[in-house]
């Protein structure tokens, strides 16, 4: 089972200005084919079905403790898609929506996923950049714990392009700024499955990192995270299981490129940051046309928003 803690893997930085467009294009990494949707429910669903898993706890506990950091992920890429369709925040939310007779949203009819604004609001949702809906379609979860773990690291390595990609289309800091952090601790995965894959063949996998072939610290967004060492962090997503991935990760060296030290197994979660604060915009119904008496009804709800 899973337990939810009310912050953001990191704290992202305001967007500069309003972008839906570049909202969409981050849109890939949340529901494109090597998005955040599917490295999720790849490992979730692998995780289930994992047999014979006290025989094989080590692999069977890298699938399940990776699967709660990615569904974080899920929740950071969607923080940040739906701050690069809001902007920078104001107060709009203290008063009702006014006039909309005037067509104040004739801009949005334009913009490449017009339902992130007509039906979400902003939000985001598990499409990918052209607004595909992601879909089963891309879980694979064999039963074969090589065919997964192969599958993973595959997985891993497309998500690792997507990111390059996506990252080089962006000029927000706040798309960046997800893309710098995911690119560091999707490589992370992508070396844990290929430690998992030598131990289990005697194959070094791990020889083919990085893949593509382009080191984190020529992406400056990366370069806090590299600082800090969390290129060499494994987290086990909880307060007391699954410290067996220790046996794959622990002992083992960081990838060629990569600031050197140790490789190290975190019991427990990264601190995390705040989840930013989107106000409403009466104007287009969130979270209401007249939001007042609900801020009134809603305790503690009241005149203590924004950054604060
Ligand atoms: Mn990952």
């Amino acid at each position: 089972m899973f337990l939810r803690v009310d912050k953001l893997q990191i704290e992202l930085p305001v967007p500069a200005a309003q972008d839906p467009n570049a909202a969409a294009a981050l849109q890939e990494l949340l529901g494109g084919k090597y998005g955040e949707m599917s490295t999720l429910n790849n490992y979730l669903f692998q995780s289930f079905n994992f047999r014979s898993k006290d025989k094989l706890k080590p692999f069977y506990s890298l699938v399940a403790a990776i699967t709660a950091e990615e569904l974080g992920r899920v929740e950071l890429v969607s923080n940040g898609v739906a701050m690069l369709n809001n902007g920078p925040d104001d107060d709009s939310d203290e008063d009702e929506g006014g006039d909309i007779s005037d067509a104040p949203y004739e801009d949005m009819k334009d913009i490449r996923l017009a339902a992130a604004f007509l039906s979400n609001g902003g939000g985001a949702t598990p499409v990918n950049s052209n607004g595909v809906s992601w879909s089963n379609d891309c879980v694979t979860t064999t039963g074969n714990v090589i065919v997964d773990l192969l599958h993973n690291f595959h997985l891993e390595c497309g998500a690792r392009l997507h990111k390059l990609r996506v990252y080089s289309t962006l000029s927000d800091p706040t798309g960046r700024e997800v893309c710098g952090y995911l690119l560091v601790r999707g490589s992370v995965h992508a070396h844990a499955y290929a430690l998992a894959l030598k131990k289990l063949t005697g194959v070094d996998i791990d020889k083919m990192l990085p893949t593509p072939n382009i080191n984190l610290d020529q992406i400056p967004e990366c370069a806090k995270y590299l600082a800090e060492g969390s290129h060499r962090r494994l987290y086990t997503f909880s307060p007391d299981d699954f410290t067996e991935i220790k046996g794959i990760w622990e002992g083992e060296k960081t990838l060629p490129g990569d600031p050197k030290g140790a490789l190290e197994v975190v019991e427990g979660m990264p601190d995390g940051g705040k989840i930013h604060q989107l106000t409403g915009i009466p104007s287009a119904f969130t979270p209401d046309y007249a939001p007042e008496e609900m801020f009134e009804i809603a305790p503690g709800s009241t005149r203590n928003r924004g950054n604060a």
